[in-house]
C-alpha cells in the first residue's frame, strides 16, 4: 500500500484537521470529529438543522456538504466505522435550534444503533430531533426487504433538497417528511474495479482478476451481488440500468435528475462515457433526464468504481435541487478565504480522579481481554473483510487501547461500576456495531452485578441488552452466538471459553440476518462470524487467566 499519510492510525484526525482549514465555512467542535458551519451563531440556528455522517473514507462525504441550503453538521467515524452515540449526541446539542434537528442516515447496522441512540439521548434531554433513513442501494433489492437494503450516494441528493427546504424556513415535521419521501424514491446502483485500501488495513476489501468486475458493490470496500466478467462501458451500463429500473420502473414521461457519482479511482474520462451512455439509454425509454450531476460525492477510498442514482422529480424537488449552496463539494460551490475556526461547546463529562490500579484478579483479567483482542486482530480484520466491512479487528483494537489507557480512572475496586465505565468507553472508543453494542453490554452486565446477581446472570443479562438494542438473537450469526453459550455454560458453573468457542465455529454454517454481512448473503457460508470469533478470543483469554478450567482444545 503507498497513501499520503502518516500514521495510519491517525488518518481521520488528521483529515478533519485538514478539511477545517481547507473549507473556511467549516468550524470543528472542540473534543470531537464534528465539523459545523460557521456563520451560524449555535445554539440560536434559525431553521431545522441537518446533521449527517458516518464512516470516513467517503470524502467529499459529509464535510463537503456542510453549507447553506444543505448541511449544517457532519459527523465523522473512523474510515469505514460509524461514528459513536456520544460524537452524534455532541453535534445535536451543539446545533439544536428551537426547529430541531434532522439526522440523515445511511442505512448500515452501526449508523443506525449510534444516531438511534443518540437521537433518543437527545429527546430526553428535550432537543426536538427526527431521523430520516436512507436505503437507496437497489443492488439489494431482489434479495433484501427495504430495511437492510444500503444507504448510499443517492443520500448526498436528500442532503440537497432537505437542505434547500430548512433553508426556506420549513418545519422539522415538513422537512423530515420531504427528506423521506425522496429518499424512498431514490435508485442508486454501482460497479467497481477495484476495492479501496483502509489506511491501517493495509490492503483491498476484496481482490479482483484483470478481467473481472464486481456489480452492486457497496462503499466500504465490501463485495457487491455478483461477480462478473469484464465488459465495456455501454455494456456495463446497460447491465446497471436494466438491474436498477427493474427495482425501480421509470416509465415514458418520467421526469429524474441522474447522479453518477465516482467511487474514487475512476477518471473523469470514463465518468463522462458512462454518463453519456446512461442518458441515451433513459432517453431511448422517454424519460427526461431534467439534471445530471458526475463528480465524487460520495467514494470509498481509492475503489475504480462508480454508482449511478436517479431521482424522480416534479416541479418542487427540482426547485429545491437548483437552490443555491455554500457547501463546497456540490457543483456550485462558491469561493471564500481559508481560515480554520473551532466552536466549543460546554462538556458535561467531569474528569476522573487518577488511582493507582490494584492487581486483582479481576484487573488482570481486563489486561488478558485486552491484550488476546490485540494479539487477534489481524486475523479478526481478514475475517470481517471477508464476510462485512473489515474493521472489526482495528475498531476492537481501539477498544482495548482506551480500556487500557483508562484503567487508572476506574474504580476497579467494584466490579460492576468498571464494567459499566468499560461499557461507556468502548462505545465511544469503538463506534462501528460492535461500539455500542458492547457499550450495552457491559453497562447491563455492570448493572446486573451490581444489583447482587451472579457473574453468570449478570452475562445473560448483558447479552439479552444486545438482542435488545440491535434486534439479534441466537442463531442470527453475530457476537451472541459465541457470548449466549458462554453465559449459560458460566451459570452452570462449566467451561465457559469453550462454548463460547464452540458457539462461535457453529456461526460458519449460519446465514446472516444482522449487520453489514447480511450483504453478501450465503456467500459468508464457511467463515465464522468475525465478532463470534472475537467475543471467544476474550473469554478464551479471561478464562486462562482465572484457570477456570484447563482448555479441553487446542
Ligand atoms: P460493522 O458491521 O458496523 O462494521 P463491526 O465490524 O464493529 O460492525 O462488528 C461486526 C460484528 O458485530 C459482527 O461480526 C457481529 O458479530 C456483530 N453484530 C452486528 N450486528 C449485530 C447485532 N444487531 N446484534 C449483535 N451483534 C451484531
Ligand atoms: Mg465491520
Amino acid at each position: 500500500m503507498k497513501k499520503f499519510i502518516n500514521n495510519p492510525q491517525n488518518v481521520v484526525e488528521e483529515m478533519i484537521d485538514g478539511l477545517g482549514q481547507i473549507y473556511p465555512n467549516l468550524a470543528r467542535l472542540a473534543g470531537y470529529k464534528v465539523l459545523l458551519r460557521s456563520d451560524i451563531n449555535f445554539p440560536s440556528s434559525p431553521n431545522v438543522a441537518l446533521i449527517s455522517g458516518g464512516g470516513s473514507g467517503h470524502e467529499p462525504a459529509h464535510a463537503g456538504f456542510i453549507g447553506r441550503g444543505m448541511l449544517t453538521a457532519a459527523v465523522a467515524g473512523e474510515v469505514f466505522t460509524s461514528p459513536s452515540a456520544d460524537s452524534v449526541l455532541a453535534a445535536i446539542r451543539a446545533v439544536a435550534g428551537p426547529k430541531g434537528v434532522l439526522l440523515i442516515v445511511k442505512n448500515y447496522t452501526g449508523d443506525c444503533l449510534n444516531f438511534g441512540f443518540a437521537a433518543e439521548t437527545a429527546r430526553a434531554e428535550g432537543i426536538r430531533v427526527q431521523t430520516v433513513t436512507v436505503a437507496d442501494d437497489v443492488a439489494l433489492a431482489t434479495t433484501h426487504t427495504r430495511p437492510r437494503r444500503r444507504g448510499i450516494a443517492g443520500t448526498v441528493l436528500v442532503h440537497k433538497i432537505a437542505g434547500a427546504a430548512a433553508d426556506l424556513g420549513m418545519s422539522l415535521d415538513e422537512v423530515s417528511t420531504l427528506a423521506q419521501s425522496v429518499a424512498d424514491d431514490i435508485a442508486s446502483m454501482g460497479v467497481s474495479l477495484s476495492a479501496g485500501i483502509v489506511p491501517a488495513v493495509g490492503k483491498p476489501g476484496y481482490e479482483l482478476r484483470e478481467d473481472e468486475l464486481e456489480l452492486g458493490l457497496g462503499i466500504h470496500g465490501e463485495p457487491g451481488v455478483k461477480r462478473m466478467r469484464m465488459r465495456t462501458a455501454d455494456e456495463l451500463a446497460d447491465e446497471l440500468i436494466e438491474n436498477m429500473l427493474q427495482a425501480k420502473p421509470l416509465h415514458k414521461g418520467d421526469r429524474v435528475a441522474a447522479l453518477i457519482n465516482n467511487l474514487g479511482a475512476t477518471t473523469g474520462m470514463e465518468l463522462a462515457i458512462f454518463a453519456r451512455r446512461v442518458l441515451a439509454i433513459l432517453r431511448g425509454q422517454g424519460v427526461s433526464v431534467e439534471r445530471v450531476f458526475t463528480g465524487t460525492f460520495v467514494s470509498s477510498l481509492e475503489a475504480a468504481g462508480l454508482s449511478v442514482s436517479l431521482l424522480p422529480l416534479d416541479d418542487s424537488r427540482l426547485r429545491f435541487i437548483d437552490a443555491a449552496t455554500s457547501a463546497p463539494a456540490w457543483p456550485n460551490a462558491t469561493p471564500s478565504t481559508p481560515e480554520p475556526r473551532t466552536i466549543s461547546i460546554a462538556s458535561s463529562d467531569q474528569p476522573q480522579p487518577i488511582r493507582p490500579i490494584p492487581n486483582t484478579r479481576f484487573v488482570r483479567c481486563i489486561r488478558a481481554a485486552c491484550a488476546a483482542v490485540r494479539a487477534a486482530r489481524d486475523r479478526l480484520t481478514e475475517l470481517d473483510a471477508a464476510t462485512g466491512d473489515g474493521d472489526l479487528g482495528i475498531s476492537l483494537e481501539r477498544g482495548a487501547d482506551a480500556i487500557e489507557a483508562s484503567l487508572a480512572q476506574f474504580p476497579c475496586e467494584h466490579t460492576g461500576r468498571t464494567l459499566k465505565q468499560i461499557g461507556t468507553t468502548l462505545q465511544r472508543a469503538m463506534g462501528g456495531s460492535s461500539g455500542p453494542l458492547y457499550g450495552v453490554f457491559f453497562v447491563r452486565g455492570g448493572s446486573a452485578l451490581e444489583s447482587g446477581m451472579t457473574w453468570g446472570s449478570a452475562m445473560l443479562a448483558a447479552c439479552r441488552a444486545v438482542c435488545e438494542l440491535g434486534g439479534a438473537n441466537e442463531g442470527d450469526r453475530t457476537m451472541l452466538d459465541a457470548l449466549i453459550p458462554a453465559a449459560h455454560a458460566l451459570i452452570e458453573g462449566v467451561d465457559f471459553a469453550t462454548a463460547a468457542e464452540l458457539g462461535a465455529e457453529r456461526t460458519a454454517n449460519m446465514l446472516p440476518r444482522v449487520g453489514r454481512s447480511t450483504y453478501l448473503g450465503d456467500r459468508v457460508k464457511g467463515h465464522p462470524d468475525p465478532g463470534a470469533v472475537a467475543a471467544a478470543t476474550w473469554l478464551r483469554a479471561v478464562a486462562l487467566e482465572l484457570d477456570f478450567l484447563e482448555p479441553q482444545r487446542a
